[in-house]
């Protein structure tokens, strides 16, 4: 059977398994990421959300989320955020710094939410957005002219405009537009749209057809569908050509902008020397007293084995696949750890303001980021838990999933960085 050696092993490739192989690889220590598929930065809208929604008043947005989180030690000792608050405001600057560097700088909102459109028309709080998404002043536009296409079956452009002006952000002076674009095809999927317009012939089209609506003061608003590739700046060619910025709103998933993000990050990897494994499922680990010796994985119909000084699991719970459950029970799947759960799994209705308990089902850490046991002893010296498989979160009502996942992520990687050689 192959045995691989590394220094530091990262099971698991979604955001807080990418941010931390980039933050260990820097000290110089043989970083392996190995991932049985992509993660859920691929499905996200690519914005890092943070905190949401205030704590007193969930139905209001939070203003200053760096304070609430700061709130938590006080309200939710047992939240993510408690573990990694030390690293907090640096993980997001050196996230911002990386992306910069690959000419998509995702920007901040002076320490405020983003408010940002969304496909239905509401509007969301996310802490940092891509440029093509980090849309400010949304109500000084004159005009708004959100664009959308016949055959694509993921966006509708009117439903947009009508939940826009019945929310009441916008003064009624702005002018709400629907342009619907005619294409080729009788089907448009938001990957083949992505494609045609990171081709001249795509704008051209685009351009021809939306142009007439353009006035001074116009802001056009595309669904998340402007290219596929990080290297093409099709925002920016269709705002040059149109003479108005030009937008991404959030939508359902395939979402183009997680996935530019996804291959950020990736290529960064590749440049820094992180070996990437993609298409391996771990499935158990050797463990001798408190430390992991070894864990092996079966892909390409094969079984092997790898053994690191630090090994990061970044699986992702229940929706990245780290943890399983069965009818009142829940584990971690590969190295068998204590998984807190509630009496309470799930709330009677499914779009419950207050989540369900499942959401906060994960692995209890200490502020070093090692799993603990049901008394609170540390049970694997060597292992670091990240992002989702964190317990405590309640992500989807608290808007915090990307923000747990950079800034564990980032730590993770940098205590790894600090065992000695
Ligand atoms: C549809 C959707 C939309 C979302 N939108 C947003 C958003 O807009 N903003 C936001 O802030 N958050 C959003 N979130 C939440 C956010 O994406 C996650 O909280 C966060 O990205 C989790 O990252 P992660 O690294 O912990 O796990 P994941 O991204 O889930 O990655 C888990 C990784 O582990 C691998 N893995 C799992 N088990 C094994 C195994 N046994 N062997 C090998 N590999 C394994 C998986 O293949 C994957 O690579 C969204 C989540 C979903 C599902």
């Amino acid at each position: 059977m192959m045995n691989k050696k590394t220094d530091v092993l990262i099971i698991g490739a979604g955001l807080s398994g990418l941010l931390a192989a980039a933050k260990a690889v820097e000290s110089g220590k043989g970083v392996t990421v190995a991932a049985k598929g992509m993660g859920s930065l691929s499905l996200s809208s690519g914005c890092i959300d943070l905190w949401g929604y205030d704590i007193d008043d969930p139905q209001r947005v939070c203003q200053n989320p760096l304070a609430q989180i700061a709130r938590l030690n006080e309200v939710n000792p047992e939240h993510p955020y408690t573990k990694v608050a030390d690293v907090l405001e640096e993980s997001l600057r050196y996230f911002q710094g990386l992306t910069e560097r690959y000419g998509c700088p995702y920007r901040d909102n002076g320490g405020a939410n983003w408010l940002l459109p969304t496909a239905l028309g509401t509007f969301r709080p996310s802490f940092l957005a891509p440029p093509s998404m980090a849309l400010r002043d949304l109500d000084k536009a004159k005009r708004i002219v959100i664009v959308g296409y016949e055959e694509l079956k993921d966006f509708y452009p009117e439903v947009m405009a009508s939940n826009l002006a019945r929310n009441g952000n916008l003064p009624e002076s702005v002018k709400l537009t629907v342009v619907k674009l005619r294409s080729a095809w009788k089907k448009l999927y938001a990957t083949t749209l992505a494609h045609r317009l990171e081709q001249a012939e795509g704008i051209r089209e685009a351009v021809e057809q939306i142009k007439a609506h353009i006035v001074d003061g116009t802001v056009v608003l595309f669904p998340p569908v402007l290219g596929e590739r990080l290297d093409i700046d099709v925002t920016g060619q269709l705002a040059k050509a149109l003479g108005a910025p030009v937008y991404e709103v959030a939508n359902i998933p395939p979402a183009l902008p997680g996935q530019r993000l996804q291959q950020l990050l990736l290529k960064h990897l590749r440049n820094a020397g992180v070996d990437v494994i993609i298409g391996c499922t771990f499935t158990g680990a050797k463990v001798e007293g408190n430390r992991c010796l070894q864990v092996t994985a079966e892909g390409a119909g094969k079984t092997f084995t790898f053994s690191a000084k630090t090994y990061i699991l970044a699986t992702g719970a229940f929706v990245g696949g780290g943890l399983d459950s069965r009818i009142g029970e829940a584990r971690e799947v590969i190295f068998n750890l204590p998984v807190r759960t509630a009496e309470k799994w799930a709330s009677g209705e499914f779009l419950s303001m207050n989540g369900h308990g499942f959401n906060r089902f994960g692995i209890a850490v200490n502020d070093r980021l090692q799993p603990l046991d049901r008394e609170g002893r540390v049970c694997l010296e060597n292992v670091r838990i990240t992002g989702a498989n964190l317990a405590g979160a309640n992500g989807p009502i608290e808007k915090c999933g990307n923000g747990i996942a950079v800034a564990s992520g980032y730590k993770a990687g940098k205590l790894a960085g600090e065992v000695a050689q």
